[in-house]
């Protein structure tokens, strides 16, 4: 899998088992209200990885010019994880088409996926892997491909004090 550089929207993880809590009407409407800070899946997903002794920043821009926010940030590694919302990015399996205002928010969606490609360009030019994570999916796998992601990084800038 994966050498550095390249993954743009590559997702790295597939939801295998079960179904999946953004398929609750309820879950996915609470999802539609906050969009962004802390919702459940990026909660569950740093309990995950602080158990696994995974240091990290949360909600850190990885770039001080660039205006664009990251869930989790591992500045020595320079690995930045973007947990994305179903609904807000599209998610092909729990994006739901709205039955008012279709067209506005697929315009808004189609805005979103635009701004994540640019946002992973922009940061894989200056060193950085990107991982994009949906918030679907299993926080112990999404936690295992973090930490994948994040040790052979981190080991090989080692001595950078970042
Ligand atoms: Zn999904």
């Amino acid at each position: 899998m994966g050498s550095q550089g390249s993954e743009s929207r590559t997702r790295l993880l597939r939801v295998v088992e079960g179904e999946s809590w953004a398929s609750s009407p309820a879950v996915r409407a609470s999802m539609q209200g906050n969009r962004g800070r802390d919702t459940k899946p990026e909660v569950a997903l740093r309990r995950t990885l602080h158990a696994r002794g995974l240091r990290f920043f949360v909600n850190r821009r990885p770039l001080p010019g660039l205006r664009r926010t990251a869930d989790l940030l591992f500045p020595r590694a320079r690995v930045a994880v973007f947990v994305d919302g179903c609904f807000w990015h599209g998610c092909p399996e729990h994006h739901t088409v709205a039955k008012s205002n279709a067209k506005y928010w697929e315009e808004k969606v189609r805005r979103n996926r635009e701004r994540d490609a640019d946002t992973d360009a922009m940061l894989q030019n200056e060193g950085w892997m990107v991982i994009r994570l949906w918030a679907h999916q299993d926080a112990f796998d999404a936690a295992k491909q973090v930490e994948t992601a994040v040790k052979p990084r981190r080991a090989s800038f080692r001595g950078d004090t970042s």
